[in-house]
C-alpha cells in the first residue's frame, strides 16, 4: 500500500539533512520509505496515494525504539512501589512471575505493546524471562504478531544464584532458545526477531554465557542483558569473581556490537573505555533507574567517547508506564541537572538515542531515520494542543511537552496500527477489560492483597 503524509513538521534524523522540514511530506511504499521531501508533496504522488494523511499541526518522526522492557510487568506496575531493587523483585515481581500462565502472558503482551504504540514506540525489545509456563515465549511472540509492532524478544536465563522458581539448567536454556529462534526468528516480515537475554551477572554462570554467546554468534543474533544497575550487584561481583561487570564479560568474550548492556549505571571510566572500543551499545533507563533509586548512568561519557547509547523504559513495573516520549523529556532533564550543565542533552540528541540508538540495538541499519530506503516505522503526533501551543521548534516540543496522549498515528512495515489516536489493530477495550479481570485473578493465585 501507497501513504502520503504531507502538511507535517517532518524531522527525518538524516545526516544529510539535519533540521525539521516544515511543511514536509512523507512517501511510503509498501514497507519502505519512498520519498522525504519539504513543501507540498508533487502531484504525482497525490494522484498515486492509496491513502493520504494530513498531518498539519503535527510532528512527523521516525519511530522510537523502546531498547528494554519486560511486558509482564503490566500486570505488576503500581504494586510495589518505593523500593529499591532487590527488596521490589522481593515483593512484586518473583511471587506474580512465579504463578503466571501461557494466557496472562499474552494478554500482558498485547497490553504492553499497546501502550508502547500509543507512546511512540514503534519497535520493542522485551527482556522475558517468566518461564514457568514454558509456552510464555511464544504468547508473547504471538501478542506482537497480533499487534503488528517490530519486536524482539530477549529470552532471559539464569542458571545460578537466582530465585529457584526462574533457575533453568544449561539444557534447558539452550533447548527453548533453539524452539524460539526455530519458530519466531525474522518471522512476519522481519518484524519478529529473537536473541539471547542473560538476565544479570550475578544469576548467570561463566560456563553457560559463554555457551549462549557462542550460539548467538553463530545464528546471527544478539545477546541483551542487565549491567551494573545498582552499587550492590557491581559490589557482589567484585565479592565473586574480583571483576567490575564489565571486565568480566570482557574476560568472557561478551563484548561487541551485537551485545546490548542495560542500565550500565555503576562504570568506572575503564569500564567506559571498554565498552566504547568493543562498539557494545549502551541501553539507558534513566525512569527506572530514578524510581528505583539506582542511581545516575555516565551517559554523556559514554556519548562523548562514541557509544551508541539507546533508550528504553524498563519494565512497567518499575517506571511505571512505558512512555517514550515520557523517557525522552526525562533523559534531558536528568542529565542537565547531574552535570549541573543546561546544554547537556539537547533535545535533537535525545530523540537522535531514542531513535538511532535503538536502532543499534536492535542491530537494524534500515530503522531510526525518515530516508528512502529505510523502513517504514513512522510516528505522527499532535501538536495542536493547549499543552504545547504556540510551537517554535517542533522538536522541543516533541521532547519537552509532548507525551504518549498526544501520539495520533503509528505506522510500523507501512502498517497503520493507529489512526487519530485509535488502535485498528484490536478492540481496545475489549482488551483492557480482559486483562483487569486476569490480573485480578492472577494476584488472588500468587496470594497477594493489595
Ligand atoms: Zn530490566
Amino acid at each position: 500500500m501507497n501513504i502520503l503524509i504531507k502538511n507535517g513538521a517532518v524531522v527525518p534524523l538524516t545526516a544529510d539533512r539535519p533540521g525539521v522540514l516544515n511543511p514536509g511530506y512523507v512517501w511510503i511504499e509498501g514497507d519502505r520509505i519512498g520519498q522525504v521531501g519539504a513543501g507540498a508533496p508533487p502531484p504525482e504522488l497525490e494522484q498515486a496515494a492509496e491513502q493520504v494523511i494530513d498531518a498539519s499541526q503535527k510532528a512527523v518522526i521516525p519511530g522510537m525504539v523502546n531498547a528494554h522492557s519486560h511486558l509482564f510487568q503490566t500486570f505488576i506496575r503500581g504494586m510495589a512501589d518505593d523500593k529499591t531493587l532487590l527488596p521490589w523483585l522481593k515483593a512484586a515481581i518473583w511471587p506474580v512471575g512465579a504463578v503466571m500462565g501461557e494466557e496472562e502472558a499474552y494478554l500482558s503482551g498485547l497490553l504492553g505493546l499497546v501502550e508502547n504504540i500509543r507512546s511512540g514506540a514503534t519497535a520493542v525489545i522485551d527482556n522475558q524471562y517468566l518461564h514457568t509456563d514454558r509456552r510464555s515465549d511464544d504468547a508473547f511472540c504471538r501478542a506482537a504478531q497480533e499487534v503488528g509492532v517490530r519486536f524482539r524478544i530477549a529470552r532471559g536465563w539464569a542458571d545460578t544464584n537466582y530465585h529457584p522458581v526462574f533457575m533453568e539448567t544449561p539444557d534447558q536454556i539452550l533447548e527453548a532458545m533453539t524452539h524460539l529462534y526455530e519458530t519466531w526468528h525474522n518471522q512476519a516480515n522481519g518484524r519478529i526477531q529473537v536473541e539471547f537475554g542473560p538476565l544479570i551477572p550475578w544469576g548467570c554462570s561463566a560456563e553457560t554465557l559463554q555457551r549462549t554467546v557462542a550460539l548467538a554468534r553463530q545464528w546471527g543474533v544478539g545477546t541483551h542483558l542487565h549491567t551494573a544497575e545498582t552499587r550492590e550487584e557491581v559490589q557482589m561481583s567484585l565479592d565473586a569473581t574480583g571483576l567490575r561487570h564489565v571486565h568480566w564479560l570482557e574476560q568472557l568474550g561478551v563484548l561487541g556490537p551485537d551485545v546490548q548492556l542495560v542500565h550500565c549505571v555503576w562504570l568506572d571510566d575503564s569500564e567506559i573505555e571498554r565498552i566504547a572500543a568493543t562498539g557494545t551499545v549502551v541501553v539507558h533507563c534513566p525512569v527506572s533507574n530514578m524510581y528505583l533509586a539506582s542511581g545516575v548512568a555516565p551517559v554523556l561519557k559514554m556519548l562523548a567517547q562514541g557509544v551508541p547509547v539507546a533508550l528504553a523504559s524498563d519494565g512497567p513495573g518499575s517506571n511505571n508506564s512505558q512512555d517514550m516520549l515520557e523517557t525522552l523529556k526525562f533523559t534531558a532533564c536528568l542529565h542537565k541537572v547531574h552535570n549541573l550543565d543546561a546544554t547537556a542533552l539537547l533535545p535533537e540528541q535525545v530523540l537522535e538515542m531514542a531513535c538511532l540508538g535503538g536502532a543499534r540495538a536492535f542491530g537494524q541499519a534500515d530503522l531510526g531515520r525518515l530516508q528512502p530506503g529505510y523502513k517504514a516505522d513512522v510516528v505522527i503526533v499532535d501538536l495542536d494542543s493547549p499543552l504545547m501551543q504556540p510551537v517554535w521548534s517542533a522538536v522541543s516540543a516533541l521532547v519537552y511537552n509532548a507525551n504518549g496522549g498526544d501520539v495520533d498515528t503509528v505506522i510500523v512495515d507501512g502498517q497503520v496500527l493507529m489512526q487519530d489516536k485509535h488502535i485498528t489493530c484490536l478492540d481496545e477495550k475489549a482488551l483492557l477489560q480482559e486483562c483487569r479481570q486476569a490480573a485480578g485473578r492472577l494476584l488472588e493465585r500468587a496470594g497477594i492483597q493489595i
